[in-house]
Parts: structure tokens; sequence; C-alpha cells
């Protein structure tokens, strides 16, 4: 047998564990046999998990991957994907359920019940058909996180339409090129939207956009702030005079499991964001299926709450589908997290008492940067389950989460997916996986996924390389829309001989063979011939205690290849220690994971730059570390960053 070169080298350690509590796994809906029931028969598995839905007819074949890489799950059958999100609820005597206890920024609420949403869907339902719009179509949603939202969103389900939701922090030229990508027929905004206590015009930068759009037939506008907004009399349309004026009852029918849903843009951390299309039938099942089980939700006891936006692939499968497949009742919250102050997520937990959260690293190692003493103020002992997604959690994040909100008590899924993916892929399972800080541990039952090397052969117990998901899963994207040679070469080329889907991020297993993610293939570095992750490099600068976020880059240096260039936000208490606070980093990165790992340089900064997600985008930090013009900026969150970074450099700070 040839020994396979790693293809990354698997550095850092991390030994803590957290069994699960007894009293939770006797009540939780996951059990330890899944896995095993799920690998003897995967289809029989998946077709069980079908059963939770309801199907206008029964399919006839779980899943056919006879056209790979193009999957059809649940062949045959037909469902309507609104009818399983709200009236079935309500038919079933649930309709004065609380659906949405929305909160907005300014202080405003809403509570929506699932009658209520039935209602509101119906009309908006009603509206898009009075409009013209039929199945196929594509209606673009430019929202921020108010009803609304969700209402276009199932209405568009409801009659077979797609949406295309677009951040509603994007630009108008961001949002012209999804627009255009997907020609959209309807454009659904607001008027303005309310960020950090301020309104923010929306329609006006819709307007911007569309000048010269042909596909738009007309702009839907709900009123948030109030504002004055131009105005084309052909064109636009309010939403509340539009829906408002439709009957409550639509008669919802039943499409195709393989039915387009949505297509989503990728968040654009690494290039040029995909339009990924997701369908119907399996897409369902899969979030329905992970949203019970990885946030173990009991219908009717829990209040859950996921932070994500909207614009979001988790705010499409974990706000939307999922959770309402699942009858939940969920916080949704427009605004940010200080606003009025930074308690604000905390504020709302107490209040609504919230039993599962589910939020990103950035947002935790925010929270942490704020201090330990904010969330200390609050009554979190409602919270029972903590979830995490979007980037690798760096260890150290992971335990302040458990300790400082979970109450050192509840258990904490770190859940990789994708937008790619539809639903969460590798999890631990609350109440059955001991779980350990940092690690997104195993593919869940009826997921496969590996960690290969170069050659597509799995890496040993402590090896390096990249994540494959090797067998085809229910809610898999269909396609990259409009472009099935780009789908086929982003993802299935690079394992083309063995027919895996390649994710684009590495991974190690660990001795016990469970999965740590280290980000993004193309973000790993090769320093003197060691390839090394910028996780493994970040999670140690975290470790330290004066560093709250780090982001390392690998930046060309005539000696080794590349040079590891660390940018590095320290703990609101921690001083700027200058010279002598910069070598003690350094050194701690020795120490942590090896001197291979030291930061050539490391550079203090007052942010980082994310995307509207949340994920850091190294791709531009490599521009400042090798001083070159800074790249595409259009799907940052905030493009002023780059400049406060690049100024403090300058002037040595
Ligand atoms: P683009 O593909 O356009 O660059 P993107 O990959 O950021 O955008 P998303 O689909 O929102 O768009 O993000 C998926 C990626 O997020 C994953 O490939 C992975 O890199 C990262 N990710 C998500 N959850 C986790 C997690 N729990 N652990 C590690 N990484 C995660
Ligand atoms: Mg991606």
């Amino acid at each position: 047998m040839t020994e396979q070169s790693p293809a990354l080298q698997n550095l850092l350690t991390e030994n803590r564990t957290f069994p699960p509590d007894a009293d939770f796994s006797a009540q939780a809906n996951a059990k330890a046999d899944m896995y095993d029931k799920a690998d003897s028969d995967r289809e029989a598995f998946w077709a069980e998990q079908a059963e939770r839905l309801h199907w206008d007819t029964k399919w006839t074949q779980v899943v056919d991957w006879s056209n790979a890489p193009f999957a059809k799950w649940f062949v045959g059958g037909k469902l309507n994907v609104a009818y399983n999100c709200v009236d079935r609820h309500v038919e079933a005597g649930f309709g004065d359920q609380v659906a949405i206890h929305w909160v907005g920024e300014p202080g405003d609420t809403r509570d929506i019940t699932y009658a209520e949403l039935k209602d509101e869907v119906c009309r908006a339902a009603n509206a898009l058909l009075s409009l013209g719009v039929r199945p196929h179509d594509r209606v673009a949603i430019q929202l921020q996180m108010i009803p609304e939202a969700i209402f276009a969103m199932l209405a568009c389900a409801r009659i077979g339409a797609m949406h295309s939701v677009v951040f509603g922090g994007f630009s108008p030229t961001a949002l012209r090129s999804r627009v255009d990508d997907a020609e959209a027929k309807i454009v659904i905004t607001s008027d303005g939207q309310y960020r950090r206590g301020k309104a923010a015009p929306m329609k006006a930068n819709v307007d911007e956009a569309l000048e010269g759009a042909e596909s738009v037939e007309k702009v839907i506008v709900v009123r948030r702030t109030g504002d004055d907004v131009p105005w084309k009399e052909d064109r636009d349309l309010w939403w509340h005079e539009l829906t408002g004026a439709q009957s409550t009852e639509h008669k919802p029918e039943a499409f195709d499991s393989e039915h387009p849903l949505y297509i989503l843009y990728t968040s654009g951390t690494t290039g040029k964001p995909k339009g990924i299309l997701h369908t119907s039938g399996g897409y369902l099942t899969q979030v329905a299926y992970t949203h019970q089980n990885v946030f173990d939700h009991k219908p009717g006891e829990d209040v859950y709450w996921c932070t994500a936006d909207i614009g979001w692939v988790t705010g499409h499968s974990y706000i939307v589908y999922g959770p309402l497949a699942n009858r939940a009742t969920q916080v949704v919250y427009e605004g940010t997290p200080n606003t009025p102050h930074e308690g604000r997520h905390w504020e709302i937990i107490q209040q609504h008492k919230v039993s599962i959260y589910y939020t990103a690293p950035t947002l935790i190692r925010t929270f942490m940067k704020w201090g330990d003493e904010i969330p200390a103020k609050y009554d979190l002992s409602s919270l029972r389950v903590l979830g995490s997604v979007g980037e690798p959690i760096n260890p150290e994040a992971w335990v302040w989460y458990r300790e400082h909100i979970g109450g050192g008590r509840t258990p904490v899924v770190d859940t990789w997916w994708q937008t790619e993916t539809g639903g969460i892929m590798i999890s631990p399972l609350p109440g059955v996986t001991a779980t350990k800080p940092g690690s997104a541990q195993r593919p869940l039952p009826g997921i496969s996924a590996k960690v290969v090397d170069d050659s597509g052969n799995e890496v040993p117990h402590g090896g390096g390389g990249y994540l494959v998901l090797d067998k085809p899963w229910p809610s898999m994207l269909r396609g990259v829309w409009g472009d099935d040679e780009r789908f086929k070469e982003t993802y299935w080329s690079r394992f083309s001989s063995q027919g895996y889907y390649f994710a684009g991020d590495g991974a190690k297993y660990d001795n016990d063979g469970d999965i740590w993610l280290l980000g993004r293939v193309d973000d790993v570095m090769n320093v003197s011939g060691h390839r090394i992750s910028t996780t493994e490099v970040e999670s140690a600068l975290v470790s330290h205690p004066t560093v709250a976020e780090a982001a390392v880059v690998g930046a060309s240096d005539p000696t080794t290849g590349q040079g590891i260039v660390a940018f590095v936000i320290l703990r609101g208490s921690a001083a700027d220690g200058g010279e002598q606070a910069v070598q003690e980093l350094r050194n701690h990165v020795a120490k942590e994971i090896g001197p291979i790992a030291k930061p050539r340089q490391i550079m203090m900064v007052p942010e980082l730059p994310k995307t509207r997600s949340g994920k850091i985008m190294r791709r531009l930090l490599r521009d400042v570390a090798e001083n070159r013009q800074v790249g595409d900026v259009t799907t940052l969150a905030d493009s002023s960053v780059m400049e406060l970074i690049s100024a403090g450099l300058k002037s040595g700070k």
C-alpha cells in the first residue's frame, strides 16, 4: 500500500468532551440506533422521514440517481410545501398556536398564530396570482426580517412560483445581477428598514437597481418605516393594498416532488455567488427531519429562535421551511444584536422563554468581545439547546457559548452544511452525542460524508484532507440556475471518477473518527511545504484570553512560499499591547500548535471584513497582506471595514 500524503496537516488538538445528560437523553427526539437503522437501509430510512409530510400523491421511488449528478427524490410524489408548513397545522387544531413572535427593532411586536399565518399566506398567494404569476415564475424578494418576508416566500411556494431572496442590505448592483440572472417577474421590497435605530431607504435602492430591468413587471412594496418613497404608477403596488383586497381562501395545488422551490445565491465568500436551485419534496423532508432531531424540537413546548437573516440559506431552511413544517413557535427578530443595547438577544430570550437558540460563530465571538457580564444580567434558564452554523466554531468560543449562554448545562450542536446541501449534514445529536468543542463530529443518520486525500482515497483517523459527500441526500441542490456546466464543474469534477460531491472545505478526522472542519480549501496555507488550515491557527489565537476574533491568511513569502499573516481583534477589556502583545501571541500559537504555525506577522484591527451572513472574507485580507488593490467587496456587510483596516495599518495602529 502506498502512503498517501495528507492534503492538510492535522495540528491542533482538543481533548474536552461533554457527554449527554441522562435526563436530556431520556426525552430526546434523536436515538442512538438511528445511525445503524439508516446505514442498514438508507432509502427505507428516508422514506420513513418523508412520512412526516402530507403528500397528496405518494411517491413511487425514493431516489433516482440514474442521471447523476441530477438527483430526483420521492419520484412521482406530489405535495404543496406551503400547505405542509401552514394549513395542515390549522386543520389539526393548532390554529391558535403562535407561529411567530415577531420583534421589531424599535420595540414594536406582533404575534402571528398559525391561523393568521394561513390567512396572510393565502392573501399573498391570491395577490401574486392576480398579477399573473404562474408556476416556475421567479419572484425576487428583498426584505428585512419582517413577517411579510415569510408570507411572501410561502405564497410563492403555495402557487409553485420560485422565490429568490436577496439580502436586505445588498446594494442595487447586487440586487440587479440576481434579478437579471433569475429573470424575475416580480420584486417584493419595503419602503425602508430599521438599522441600528435609524430608518434607511430600501425602495429607492430597488428603483436604482431596476432601472431598465426588462424582466420585472411589478414591484410590491411593504410599508415599514412610513418614509416617503419614489413611486412608478404603472409598476409599483403597496403590499397592504394589494393583499388587503384579496380573499383569505386559497386552495393549494399539489406540485411534483421535484417542482422547483427556490433559487438562492451563495454568500460569495470565495467568489462570484452561484444561484443554487432547490426543489420541494426532498428538501422539505430533510429540513424538517434535521430541525426536529438536531435541535430536539418539540412542537407546542419549545420556543425556537434562529438568528439568521432570511436572505441566507439558514433563514430559508431553519426559519421558514423546517420549523414551520414542524409546527414550531419561533422568535423572528428584525434588528441588530446591539440595538438599543448589547443585551438585546438575552432580553428577548428572557422575555419569550426561548428554549432553542441557533446562531453563528461570528456573533458568539462578538458576544465574547462585549463581555461576560452582559448575558449574566438576564435569566437564560429557559435555554436547553444551542446551535452554531456558518463557520468553524473555535473551541474557545464553543466553550464560552455553553458556559455563559447555556449555563454550563445545554448541549451545543455545531452544524455543518451549505446553501448547496439545503439542510444540516454533519452535526452532533443532542442527547446522543458526547460533544467536542470545535467539531461537527458525524454525518447525521441518512447522510454520508468522508474526508479524502488528493486522489479521493479516504484518509485514516488522525489525517486531514477534503470533505466530500459520497451519497446523494434529499435536500441536495438540483443545479446552478441556468448553468449546468458550472454545477458539474464546481461540485462534481474534482472527484469525478468516484462520483463524490466536493464541498470545497478542508477537514480532518480525529482519532475517534470525528470530523473537524478546517475552513475553505482555497484558504489553506502552504508554509515551507506544510499545508496548514486557517481555522486551526485562528482557533489557537482565539484561545488566548486577550483575543476576541482572528482571521488568518497565507501571504506569499520569498523564503517559505507563504507566510502566515494574522488579523486580530482584541477583547473589550484588553488594551492594544503593542509589540510585546504581538510577540506573546506569536509564541502562544507556536506553543498551541507548533513553531511551523507561528504567524510571520500579526496586525491588530478594529473589525474584520465579513459577508452579510457573517463569514470572514479572507481573500480581501490576503489582498491587504500582499499589498494589492482590494478585490470585489459587493457582498461585504460593511464595505467601509476594508478602508478602516487599510487606514489603521498605514498609521501603524
Ligand atoms: P460561496 O460558496 O459563494 O463562497 P459560502 O460558501 O460562504 O459562499 P454558504 O453556503 O452560506 O456560502 O456557506 C457554506 C460554507 O460555510 C461551508 O462550505 C463552510 O465553509 C462554512 N460552514 C458552514 N457551517 C459550518 C460549520 N458548522 N463548521 C465549519 N464551516 C461551516
Ligand atoms: Mg460555498
